[in-house]
C-alpha cells in the first residue's frame, strides 16, 4: 500500500533518523525503549499488520527477515528478542507493521 498521510511510521520512513536501511526497509530507535537496545524495523511500504504478510513477495519477505537479523547484528546484539504485536488486544498501537528488536541487558547479557 502507498504511504498513508496519517501514519506516524510512514512519516518516520520518510524523515526519521534511520539506524539501518536497506532497499524497502528501515530501522529506527524506539522513542520509549523497553530494553537497553530497542529498535523498530519498518517496511517502507505501508502494511497495517503482520496479518497482511502475504502482500509481500516471497523475496521481499525473506529480505525483511534478513534485515531484522542484520539490524540486530549491526547494533552489536548476539542474543535478543524479536517481537511483533498484532492487533490492539496484543498491544499494537501503531498500525504500520513493525518488528521490535530488544536486547542489550538482562536477561539478554
Ligand atoms: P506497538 O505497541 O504498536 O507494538 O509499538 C509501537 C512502538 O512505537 C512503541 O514501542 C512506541 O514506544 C514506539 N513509538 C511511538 N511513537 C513513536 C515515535 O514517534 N517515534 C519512535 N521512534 N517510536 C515511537
Ligand atoms: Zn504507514
Amino acid at each position: 500500500m502507498a504511504s498513508q498521510p496519517d501514519c506516524l511510521f510512514c512519516k518516520l520512513v520518510r524523515e526519521g533518523e534511520h539506524v539501518n536501511a536497506a532497499e524497502g526497509f528501515v530501522a529506527i530507535e524506539d522513542i520509549n525503549p523497553k530494553a537497553p537496545v530497542h529498535l523498530l524495523v519498518l517496511p517502507e511500504r505501508h502494511v497495517d499488520t503482520l496479518r497482511d504478510v502475504s502482500t509481500f513477495e516471497p523475496d521481499e519477505a525473506k529480505r525483511m527477515l534478513e534485515f531484522v537479523a542484520d539490524t540486530a547484528r549491526n547494533a552489536g546484539l548476539e542474543d535478543y528478542q524479536v517481537v511483533v504485536n498484532v492487533g490492539p488486544r496484543a498491544g499494537q498501537t501503531v498500525f504500520h507493521l513493525h518488528w521490535h528488536v530488544l536486547g542489550g541487558g538482562r536477561p539478554f547479557e
